[in-house]
C-alpha cells in the first residue's frame, strides 16, 4: 500500500496517509486542525526523507548503488 506524507498548509503539521491503492482518491485532512489544505510531500517509506539524490547513497561504499 502506498503512504504518502502531507503537511498542512494551516498549522504545518506532518502526517502520513496509507492508501489501500495508488488511483484512491486523495482527500486528507489534518488531524490537527482538520484542515483539508494539506500539500501532498514525497512518498516515504520508513521516515527517510531526502535520499533519493543521484550519488546520495551514504549507506554502503558502491559507486554506484541503484537499488529501489
Ligand atoms: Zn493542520
Amino acid at each position: 500500500m502506498p503512504i504518502y506524507e502531507f503537511k498542512c498548509k494551516k498549522c504545518g503539521n506532518v502526517f502520513e496517509e496509507i492508501f489501500r491503492s495508488s488511483s484512491e482518491k486523495i482527500a486528507v485532512s489534518c488531524p490537527v486542525c482538520k484542515s483539508k489544505k494539506a500539500e501532498k510531500m514525497m512518498s516515504v517509506f520508513g521516515g527517510k526523507i531526502g535520499n533519493t539524490m543521484p550519488g546520495g547513497c551514504s549507506s554502503c561504499s558502491a559507486t554506484s548503488c541503484s537499488t529501489s
